[in-house]
């Protein structure tokens, strides 16, 4: 079974991380960087590592000292958008285990649809028979099919290929998002507008 990790869990997992050498860690570090990181407790380190070997996330090596397996398998709660997300897919932001989407979502400057739009436009156009592109203005058409061409492109890249205005592109984007024909991916520094199966 793989266990899903809450706030608290990760904050310790990602203490490890930092402090982890080749030989694995000990735990009087963790305690240290736990306190002083996030404020857990000493005895909170005790009982969150406990679970974690309990899980096998945590092995004790030849050498003596813990270390963390990282092939084990874990899930994270986003605490943002509540959907469960593979361990490897979480964006550790200030010890709070964030999917890439509301990661992206909170450091955007320009805001995109939230989710109660995405569904309703999704049910408008399911309801009215429209599928794919069908129902977009030419220009959605075309902005779309760029993507799809291109694999993925910045919206400033679209901006200027397209001669739109930032803000009209954004717009533009945000109804293809909303369609669930595009999403939005952290490649680096940057923000990519990919095709939504990619
Ligand atoms: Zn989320």
């Amino acid at each position: 079974m793989t266990p899903v990790l809450d706030e608290e869990e990760i904050g310790i997992l990602e203490c490890i991380k930092d402090v982890q050498t080749d030989r694995g860690f000990h735990i009087r570090d963790i305690i240290k960087k736990a306190k002083a990181g996030y404020g857990i407790s000493r005895s909170t380190v005790y009982e969150i590592v406990g679970y974690l070997e309990f899980h096998g996330l945590i092995k004790t090596n030849s050498s003596g000292y813990r270390e963390l397996d990282e092939m084990q398998a874990y899930s994270v709660m986003c605490p943002e958008c509540d959907r469960e997300i593979p361990g490897d897919d979480y964006v550790n932001e200030k010890g709070r285990g964030v999917c890439e989407d509301c990661y992206i979502e909170a450091h955007q400057k320009i805001k995109f649809a939230d989710p109660v739009a995405v569904r309703s436009k999704k049910l408008f156009r399911k309801q009215h028979g429209f599928e794919g592109t069908e129902g977009l203005t030419e220009l959605q058409k075309e902005l779309y099919d760029f993507i799809l061409t291109e694999g993925g492109a910045t919206p400033d890249k679209i901006s200027k290929l397209f001669g739109l205005k930032p803000q009209e592109t954004s717009n533009q984007l945000a109804l293809l998002r909303h369609c669930e024909l595009v999403k939005l991916r952290k490649m680096g520094e940057e923000i990519y507008v990919v095709p939504y199966d990619s």
